[in-house]
Parts: C-alpha cells; structure tokens; sequence
C-alpha cells in the first residue's frame, strides 16, 4: 500500500521522551507537523518541545490506542520501546516496523541477524549459565566482553574477561547473555543512514568516534584513513540491513574498525548520538531526514557543509557553565533541558563547524 506523504498540520507520535525525541520534534515543528510524545517518565525533554504528550506506562493499552488514533505516524527516539503493546497497533502507522525493534533490542539477534547478511560481528557464543559461560570462553577465548542481551546502553550490563580466572568472580545476573571475543580495534565509527518510503538510502560521512567510560564524548570529521578505508564496507553491510527490514527512516550502526575491515558492534533503529553534528554540519539533519523519510517526503541531501567539524557531548556537569559555553563564538550549543545533572548523564552538546579560514 502506497504511503500518502504527511502535509504540513499532520502529528508525528513519538515512543520516548529523551533528547533524541527533543531534536526529532523540533526538526518536525520547523516543517510544519506537530509531535505528540509518549513516555512511561513524568518529565519529558520531549514533551517539553511538542504539541501533545501521554505519559502512561508502555504496557498500558487503552492510552497507547488514544494515543495511535492521535498521530499520522508514530515512530521510536528510544529502541528497547516493548515490542508486545506496540505490535497490537496499526502495523502501517509505525516507522521503522516493529521487525527492526525486535533484532536490535538483542544482542545476539542483531548478531545472527548480521551474520546472516554476510557482516561480520565480533566472534560470540550466547551465555545462560555459568556452565555456557565456561564454554563460551572456551570457544571464543580470551579476553571478552560479556553483556546483557537486553537493555545494555552506554556500556551498562557489561563484564570485561581477562581469562577463565576471571568468569567464576562475577556475580552472574538473572537474565540472558552473551559472550563475544576482545576487538583489538584502531578506531569506533558508526554509518547513518536514512531510508524513504521509496526505498532511497543516503548517508551521512561516518565521524571518528571517541568514547570516555562507555560513554561517546566526541565525534569528529573528517575522520583518519582508517575510518574512510572501511566506510563502503561498513555502507555495504549498512544498506543491505535497512533494506532486510524494509526500514523507514534513520538507521545507525557501530563498527569496530581493525585491521581485517570493519567489526559489526551494533545497531540502532533510530537517530544516533554520533550524528548530531549534521544539524548544523550537514545540508539536511539526521533529524529532519527521519521526518522527511517517515513523512513521505523527499530526502534533503546528507552532505557536510564543512571540511571540519567537532561534535563534543556535555555529560554531567560540563553542561553547567552556560555562560562559558555561550561565549565561544564557534560553538553551537545544545541544552536539552534535564534537570539534574547527574554524572555520565547526557546533558547536552556542542557542534563546531570550522570552515576554510576559522
Ligand atoms: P556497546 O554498549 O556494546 O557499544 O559497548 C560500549 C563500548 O565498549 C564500545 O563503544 C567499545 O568501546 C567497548 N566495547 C564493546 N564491545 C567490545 C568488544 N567486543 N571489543 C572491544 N571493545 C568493546
């Protein structure tokens, strides 16, 4: 069935209420569509900028319907979003579909999912017990990374594994796991892409990420050789995924890059942190593009505006020195408006884009 392309007045739904939801509502708000956020959380930086905001529990029917019935589209800032209650709405109001939900909220999903496109995931073996951990080491060796199959972020839910010695001291958690081998990597990048409704697929150029404690701090462009090197590659991977899902909107995927090409990390169906720089780095925004694709509406062009550009996440109480940070000419300063800024909580960025001479 041929989607109709959302005029102008029409109400996007978001699931989520986080500072991703913030910047999707208000990209949506400068063309001209209201937003109605949903969220299980009483305060929302989302619902703060939008026209409408249900906050009731994700499993609670009654409201997800009224909220369904209010929105033109409804789509994700938050991917571990329950798959049961969404799938009991309208399936051709939602953008991405549920499917890419379902395998990048487990890890071992997205793995094989990957796998089965020809990518190439770290090696891992899924983890039930201390018994499949043993063997898991075993035939993956050491050291590793063991992880929560659900709910990890941001390096939460995670164990690192020097050798065997190691398994018996940790404190096994009641949930499903899984095991995957120590990337000896030269550089983190992520591809991000968006895919229209007529099965266009751009993308934006892939950053050089650094993290800081699990956490991204920084995203620069251009990124080293090394980044560019493996780019088609990861692209290549990247694309075929999105069309597997027959996915609308923004997509991300991490890589590891290495020596043998890029590693597959992870993925998420949803706009990224590592490309906020586009909003003012790029012709057309991450997220303005995942309105455009979930609207019906034309891509803009992801290209860069500038040969360098610098994307610095504000976590914690670095994102308390508004002054300081306001007074830096070059700084395009993002607040997302949190309350509390509690430590490794993501308060806020800031893009610098250096054009020839600056
Ligand atoms: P994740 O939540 O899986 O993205 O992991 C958070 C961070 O931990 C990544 O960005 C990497 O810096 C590091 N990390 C995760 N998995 C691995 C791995 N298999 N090998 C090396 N480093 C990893």
């Amino acid at each position: 069935m041929s989607f109709k392309a959302l005029p102008a007045g029409a109400t996007i739904g978001i699931l989520g209420g986080g500072q991703l939801g913030r910047m999707i509502a208000m990209a949506a708000a400068r063309l001209g569509y209201h937003c109605h956020i949903f969220a299980p959380e009483k305060e929302s930086v989302a619902a703060e900028v939008s026209a409408r905001f249900t906050n009731a529990d994700w499993h609670d029917g009654a409201a997800l319907q009224a909220f369904a019935q209010d929105c033109d589209v409804i789509t994700y800032e938050f991917e571990n979003v329950p798959v049961a209650p969404i799938a009991a709405l309208p399936q051709e109001l939602l953008a991405p579909g549920t499917r890419a939900l379902e395998v990048a909220q487990d890890r071992l999903n997205e793995k094989n999912f990957v796998l089965s496109l020809g990518g190439r995931p770290a090696p891992f073996a899924a983890v039930d017990s201390r018994a499949d951990l043993a063997a898991a080491i075993e035939q993956v060796g050491a050291p590793g990374i063991l992880k929560t199959r659900r709910d990890g972020y941001d390096g939460k839910g995670q164990w690192r594994i020097a050798g065997a010695a190691d398994a018996g001291a940790i404190d096994l958690p009641d949930a499903a796991l899984v095991y995957e081998g120590f990337v000896d990597f030269e550089c983190e990048f992520s591809v991000i892409l968006v895919r229209g409704r007529d099965g266009e697929v751009r993308f934006w150029d892939s950053t050089h990420n650094t993290h800081e404690h699990g956490i991204l701090a920084h995203s620069m462009l251009p990124a080293p050789a090394i980044v560019g090197n493996q780019v088609a590659e990861a692209r290549a991977l990247a694309g075929k995924v999105a069309e597997a899902l027959d996915y609308v909107g923004v997509l991300t995927l991490e890589f590891f890059g290495t020596a043998a090409g890029p590693v597959f990390n992870e993925m998420a169906p949803r706009v990224h942190n590592s490309g906020h720089w586009s909003i003012e780095g790029a012709v057309t925004s991450q997220f303005e593009n995942h309105v455009r694709a979930i609207a019906g509406q034309a891509l803009g062009d992801t290209s860069r505006v500038a040969e360098r550009i610098v994307m610095d996440n504000l976590i914690g109480d670095e994102a308390l020195d508004l002054a300081g940070h306001l007074a830096d000419p070059a700084a395009h300063l993002h607040l997302y408006g949190k309350s509390e800024a509690r430590p490794g909580r993501k308060m806020g960025h800031v893009t610098r884009v250096f054009t020839e001479g600056s």
